[in-house]
């Protein structure tokens, strides 16, 4: 054992960590010893005193550290953050075609999902853009900077840590360059289409990866289809759809800077434009409008944002859901495809699909699943972590 300092649970709770679930509350928690700074590495060990893991010490979050392994014989050094990465590197070049894979956009590192609780990696072609979003994260940044450098071979690197969860975690937001001199306008290469980049002021880290695959499944449902596509940020779906061969597409949006990029996506990609229009506008209330104005559409996607990051803000959430998957079966056209989507934690698959149930009831909508759908391989799920798999969808199909 080393020296460091030492958490020792509560009677029976030591449970989830044999479990290897990676997260350790504050509740759990009988003493500490050794005073750890923020984000220093502690032992954890059962009441008893048997290992259990080596853990990130976060005194301000209620998830009061976060486990690196639950290996007794392995340190938390670099070396363990370079087998870490390297695996969790690997795993991505086996789910994107070698060819492709200096352009491509993926997510390198999903956190607790690859066995580096909060380290996020996404690779924007040969620029890296990563969020440390936990104490132990933020602990080991520069040595996790420096192996990224090592272990990809690039240069640019540009930090998006302003996500709220740092606030819990007791850490600022922070947000610029890391190595090189990295461009904060990028062009992303997905599935055949570019996209406008914005790495310092677009969402999350300037795209939304895990939905890659999806927009694929629109792609092939589109061809001659009116196609409304809610929430639609840059235009990931709505791109899909034109290049599926829509009749029209109109892309709706409550953000004008995504919707000037989302037009200038059509461009780049020379779609046709005049088959594609845009709405500035809040959804809740366009798609109130659209009904009034007995307007239909073929293929409707519906992409929200969070509603509910934990499972107590489940209950309002489930109205949001409810609200706008009525409305838009209700503007359906019969065997019409509602694309939906909930990306909230604290709503899992099977509350979802409840949800859009009610909703086609309460519409008086008949309508079947086709599909069920998911965040995009390259942010896998630990079977230990189910926390990791936040993204769920339906394709229906209206009667
Ligand atoms: N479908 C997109 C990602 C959607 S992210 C893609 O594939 O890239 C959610 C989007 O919803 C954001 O662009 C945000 O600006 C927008 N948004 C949030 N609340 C909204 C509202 N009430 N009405 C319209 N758009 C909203």
């Amino acid at each position: 054992m080393s020296d460091n300092p030492v958490i020792i649970l509560k009677p029976g709770r030591e449970k989830s960590l044999l479990r290897r679930h990676p997260w350790i509350f504050s509740g759990a928690i009988a003493r500490v010893e050794g005073d750890p700074t923020s984000g220093a590495t502690v032992e954890v060990l059962s009441f008893k005193g048997d290992f259990l893991a080596r853990a990130a010490y976060s005194p301000a979050s209620q998830i009061r550290a976060r486990v690196w392994t639950f290996d007794p014989s392995q340190l938390v050094d670099e070396d363990f953050f370079r087998r870490q990465l390297r695996r969790a590197i690997a795993l991505r070049e086996t789910l994107v075609p070698a060819k492709s894979f200096p352009l491509s956009a993926v997510r390198l590192v999903y956190a607790e999902s690859d066995g580096l609780p909060g380290l996020i990696v996404d690779r924007y072609g040969a620029t890296l853009v990563v969020q440390f979003l936990s104490a132990g994260a933020e602990y080991w940044r520069e040595t996790i900077v420096k192996l990224l450098l090592e272990l990809t071979g690039l240069s640019q690197v540009y930090e998006r840590s302003d996500a709220d969860v740092r606030e819990l975690e007791g850490l600022p937001s922070r947000v610029g360059p890391l190595s090189g001199a990295p461009r904060e306008k990028l062009i992303l290469h997905e599935e055949g289409l570019q996209f406008h980049v914005d790495i310092a002021r677009g969402h999350k880290t300037g795209f939304y990866l895990d939905q890659r695959l999806n927009r694929q499944s629109v792609r092939y449902l589109a061809r001659d289809l009116d196609v409304l596509d809610c929430f639609c940020y840059t235009g990931g779906f709505s791109l899909n759809a034109l290049v599926g061969g829509a009749k029209s597409v109109l892309s709706v949006d409550s953000s004008a800077e995504a919707l000037v990029l989302c037009r200038e996506n059509v461009t780049l990609n020379n779609l046709p434009a005049e088959r594609h229009s845009v709405l500035e506008g809040d959804v809740f209330q366009l798609l109130r409008r659209f009904r009034d104005e007995n307007r239909s559409f073929n293929l409707i996607v519906l992409d929200p944002p969070k509603f509910a990051p934990t499972a107590s803000q489940a209950e309002k959430a489930s109205r949001g859901y409810k609200d706008i998957n009525l409305l838009a079966f209700k503007l359906l056209r019969p065997g019409g495809y509602q694309v939906t989507f909930s990306c909230s934690g604290g709503v899992d698959a099977a509350l979802f699909q409840k949800i859009v149930a009610s909703a086609a009831l309460d519409a008086g909508v008949e309508a079947q699943i086709l599909e069920h759908l998911e965040q995009t391989p390259d942010h896998p799920v630990s079977l230990q972590f189910p926390e990791g798999a936040y993204l769920k969808g339906l394709i229906c199909r209206k009667s």
